[in-house]
């Protein structure tokens, strides 16, 4: 039999009440869109199932070309098409003086100081060329989710300055997108590794592309990623690769005269193919023949290697500038984005530069989208058990003071919330009818190391031997972190509570601080809790032999035994006085050993009376 579902208090019942939320990664060769479906966090394809859509639009008289169809007729209609739009995006005139040379299309100033471009279908600004890639991003992206898309997240270069990023979202508003975030690239790649729950430390992100090269530093602080340093070369790419390898086939077919336009598409994309193939083996054979260029010959990795070792240097010494700015000599952890960190020579400069094994599992070319779908999910409130991330979990651990200065600790830290954990607890002394509930935060051992959160009473305990109480003590923090923590005894009912705000008045420094003092002091900490233990519990057997002796020592002990009891009670105390817990532990078994004929003594007493009080309320109840 199947069993039935039932779903958690205030989450949406139906599955398709789910948000549909996506990620987009609107690049400067290629653009995606991500997002779930079956439960998994996924780029999504168009209907040839490509999932890359190259960022290329092509204006003509019956409307706008967006991806390969455009891309293919670059060549022929070069101003009408629009390559790299993103590099155009928030700038004038001024700013694109130095790229003149990649862009040529004919500008128009408007108002703003934005450009435009002049094409068929009139002057079209960035805003609008981006529009048209994220229009068709989004009709992908709405037939795969099956329905508007609730929310999206837009990535853009860390170093992207507030026109850039006014820009994106200007674009976004063209096509009515809600705009839950502009996420920095790296971030969104740090996101997709899951190193937003991770440890803490510096991460590097090395973002190879078409033509671009960024490598981002980035720190995470309490599960917010900051960038502490960013560089790269706006001018270094994949496609630079590509001429090295073309200028290399020129070369070897000996080949003397001016390439056509035609020629070099032809040997540009060659190159492309040998580059790519190279990425998985070691030698690729190609054969050119483009009017009258004619090649054929074989390629190996070495010498493509060789070919496109200085610009690989050129990243690498980005990389050193980037952390020499950062103030640092290493970082925890390196991810590699972009289609070009397919290529083996890069993966192995990055790894011997960093000296890490970079992280690459997930498809670099798509790793970006895929933590900006991430991101988009958990904004927009579908979260999911493991998504909640670093953004809902305590920073440190919830605990109630015990006998004995003693932290026990009732949910630990780094558990996601909402979370409710009940613990019970007793009475330490006979006839005990209060208890005070203190609630700590942090991780150390003892009370005084830890933050006192609040202190209630619990009253009414009904007169019971110490240890025979049931109190039931609940720790319950809701998911905006807020803490209630009830205690209630178990035959009467009484109970008292208490709400808190663990992370009221607490900064980020404050809990980094805590955590290194309880790693500084584990040892220490538990040391002193082994200690502490054995304390309270020979205090325990004192007190209760005391209380013994005084009642029953009179009528059930010899003047001697009495008097050899009362010197272990004294021994005891003595002992206890010292620091060695093996020495407190042998001390309270001796005292229980000389103590074990009394305490026969005392429950032969018992059970005597009881059965004759027993006898005597039975004949009381026949009459
Ligand atoms: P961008 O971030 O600039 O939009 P991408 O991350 O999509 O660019 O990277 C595109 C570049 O990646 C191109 O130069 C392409 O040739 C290169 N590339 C893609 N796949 C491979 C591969 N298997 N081996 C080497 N280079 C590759
Ligand atoms: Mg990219």
């Amino acid at each position: 039999m199947a069993l039935l579902q039932i779903t958690e208090p205030g989450q949406a019942q139906d599955p398709h009440q789910r948000k549909r939320a996506a990620g987009i990664d609107l690049g400067t060769t290629n653009s995606l869109i991500a997002g779930v479906r079956g439960g998994v966090t996924q780029t999504l394809a168009d209907h040839d199932g490509s999932h890359l859509l190259p960022s290329v639009v092509r204006y003509t008289d019956a409307g706008a070309v967006v991806g390969l169809d455009a891309m293919n007729a670059a060549q022929e209609d070069p101003l009408n098409t629009i390559i790299s739009v993103k590099r155009m995006m928030g700038r004038g005139i001024e700013d694109l003086k130095g790229l003149g040379a990649q862009l040529p299309y004919e500008f128009a100033e408007t108002d703003g100081g934005m450009v435009r471009l002049q094409t068929v279908a009139g002057a079209v600004s960035p805003v609008a060329v981006s529009a048209e890639i994220l229009k068709n991003l989004v009709q992908r992206g709405t037939e795969s989710l099956a329905g508007e898309l609730d929310g999206v997240v837009i990535t853009v270069p860390a170093y992207f300055d507030d026109a850039q990023r006014q820009a994106t979202r200007d674009a976004a508003r063209l096509v009515g997108l809600n705009v839950l975030r502009l996420l920095n690239e790296p971030t969104a790649a740090a996101v997709a590794y899951g190193l937003d729950s991770g440890i803490e430390g510096m991460i590097a992100v090395y973002d190879l592309g078409g033509g671009t090269f960024d490598i981002s530093l980035l720190r995470l602080n309490k599960g917010v990623f900051e960038v502490i340093a960013t560089g790269g070369d706006s001018a270094l790419g994949g496609d630079d690769f590509d001429r090295r390898i073309a200028e290399w086939l020129v070369e070897q077919a000996g080949y003397k005269g001016d390439l056509s336009p035609t020629q070099l598409r032809t040997l540009l994309s060659q190159a492309r193919a040998l580059k790519e193939t190279l990425s998985d083996q070691e030698r690729a054979t190609v054969q050119v023949a483009v009017d009258d260029f004619e090649f054929s010959g074989e390629l190996t990795r070495d010498t493509l290697n060789s070919l496109i070792a200085e610009l690989i240097d050129q990243s690498i010494k980005a990389c050193r500038r980037a952390l020499r700015d950062a103030g640092e000599t290493s970082v925890a952890n390196v991810v590699l984005v972009g289609g070009s960190t397919r290529v083996p020579a890069v993966r192995d400069a990055v790894a011997a530069f960093f000296g890490i094994t970079p992280l690459s599992d997930i498809d670099p070319d798509r790793v970006v989208a895929i933590g900006a779908a991430i991101q988009a999910n958990i904004l927009i409130g579908n979260k999911w058990e493991d998504e909640m991330l670093l953004l809902d979990v305590l920073p440190l651990s919830l605990g109630l003071e015990t006998v004995g200065g003693l932290v026990e600790k009732i949910i630990g830290r780094n558990t996601a919330i909402p979370v409710a954990r009940a613990r019970e607890f007793t009475t330490y002394k006979d006839g005990q009818s209060a208890m005070l509930i203190h609630v700590v935060q942090g991780e150390r051992e003892l009370v005084s190391d830890c933050r006192s959160l609040a202190r209630f009473e619990l009253r009414g305990i009904p007169p019971m031997v110490a240890g025979a109480a049931r109190i039931e003590v609940l720790f319950q923090v809701d998911a905006d972190g807020l803490l209630s923590v009830s205690a209630a005894e178990a035959t009467t009912g009484v109970k008292a509570s208490i709400e808190v705000l663990p992370s009221y008045g607490l900064n980020e420094h404050e809990i980094t601080d805590m955590l290194k003092a309880s790693i500084d002091h584990a040892r220490s900490d538990i040391d002193l809790r082994i200690l502490t233990e054995a304390r309270v519990d020979a205090g325990r057997v004192v007190d209760a032999l005391e209380s013994a002796l005084a009642v029953d020592s009179k009528r059930l002990l010899s003047d001697a035994d009495i008097k050899m009891l009362q010197q272990g009670v004294v021994t005891l105390q003595e002992i206890v006085k010292g620091t060695d817990p093996a020495a407190i532990n042998e001390g309270v078994e001796m005292l229980g050993k000389a103590s074990e004929d009394f305490a026969a003594l005392r429950m032969d007493a018992a059970v005597r009376e009881a059965f004759t009080g027993q006898q005597v309320k039975a004949l009381e109840e026949d009459f």
